[in-house]
């Protein structure tokens, strides 16, 4: 039998048939793939091939090779590393202006790491219901100017309002998406919304309940109605890469890749070498200046060991 992963606890996992029944299954032995050194061998959106066994419980045979997956370390020094999803067409970054407000530099971190893994990523814009002010429409006009020019499409919503959040659902019809994002920006909310059925807790009741906020909590993957299928990782802010050279950096800001080869020198760094095609592009307003200044940012400090957060 095959299905796809919906939950992974270690030592156990949900299994969602291809007939849409769920089962759970077992994890037995070591599913070492392509050399990760993982703590959980099954991830959420891995597709595997399950058995019963004669206790009629079920086991997980086999791992399908993935598309994709984004991990983070198991731990800050750790050599080992947690697989946190696999197989995913897209991931949507949450983000709000207010309450709280997403930093730019998050955003992009978040981005490099979405394009070092190759998968595509789009922004969900939330809370656009408190942007009331002059000053919070131009944030959000801005915003939306910075990331469609990169390529990455943005959808500005309010989880309050229906007809966003049918919106949204259709953005994810069909298709296995991941979303991120800052605690409290939506994320739960918005799933919730779209089906009635899933009861995520979501901010306000955890902090009524205080708790729910320092559990451990495991992704999950929830299945909507018109065949989309959200992964929810509670807790996770953005992802760790190992892949990410320094040198590389900006083949990940898609408007500098565009200029690849357009530099005075082929190793250009884009820092202050002359006749770099891509200071001249920020200097004409081509590349905006957040862009570059967090590509600098991101270069010049050690985030890129500290993406795993
Ligand atoms: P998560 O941590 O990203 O899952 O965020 P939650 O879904 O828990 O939401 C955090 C808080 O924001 C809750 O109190 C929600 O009611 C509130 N919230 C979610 N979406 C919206 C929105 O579109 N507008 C406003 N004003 N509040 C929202
Ligand atoms: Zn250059």
């Amino acid at each position: 039998m095959q299905g796809t992963v919906i939950k992974s606890t270690g030592s156990a996992c949900l299994v969602r048939l291809d007939n849409g029944k769920r089962l759970s299954c077992t994890v037995r032995g070591n599913f070492r793939i392509k050399g990760i050194q993982s703590t959980n061998p099954v991830a959420v959106g891995d597709i595997v091939t399950i058995s019963k066994q004669k206790d009629d419980s079920a086991q997980v045979d086999e791992i399908a090779e993935r598309t994709n997956y984004i991990i983070r370390k198991a731990t800050k020094l750790s050599k080992r590393s947690h697989i946190i999803a696999a197989n995913m067409d897209r991931v949507f970054l949450m983000v709000t202006l207010t309450n709280p407000k997403t930093h730019l530099l998050f955003i992009d971190r978040f981005l490099v790491t979405a394009e070092a893994y190759h998968i595509p990523a789009e922004i969900l814009i939330n809370k656009t219901d408190l942007c009331d002010s002059p000053a919070l429409q131009d944030d959000l006009n801005t915003i939306i100017k910075i990331y469609e020019h990169a390529g990455y499409p943005c959808h500005s919503i309010s989880v309050f309002n229906n007809k966003d959040v049918a919106r949204a659902a259709a953005l994810f019809k069909g298709k296995v998406s991941l979303v991120a994002g800052n605690s409290g920006v939506g994320k739960s909310s918005l799933i919730n919304a779209m089906d009635p059925r899933f009861d995520i807790k979501t901010a306000s009741i955890s902090k009524k309940h205080q708790s729910g906020k320092h559990t451990t909590t495991f992704a999950e993957m929830y299945e909507l109605a018109n065949g989309g299928f959200i992964i929810d990782t509670p807790g996770l802010k953005s992802f760790a890469t190992y892949d990410l050279e320094k040198e590389d950096l900006s083949h990940r800001f898609p408007e500098m890749r565009n200029l690849i080869g357009q530099c005075k020198f082929d190793n250009c760094q884009h820092i202050s070498e002359p006749k770099c095609a891509v200071i001249q592009a920020v200097e004409t307003g081509q590349i905006p200046t957040s862009r570059y200044e967090n590509y600098l940012n991101i270069y010049q400090g050690d985030e890129l060991e500290r993406f795993s957060n």
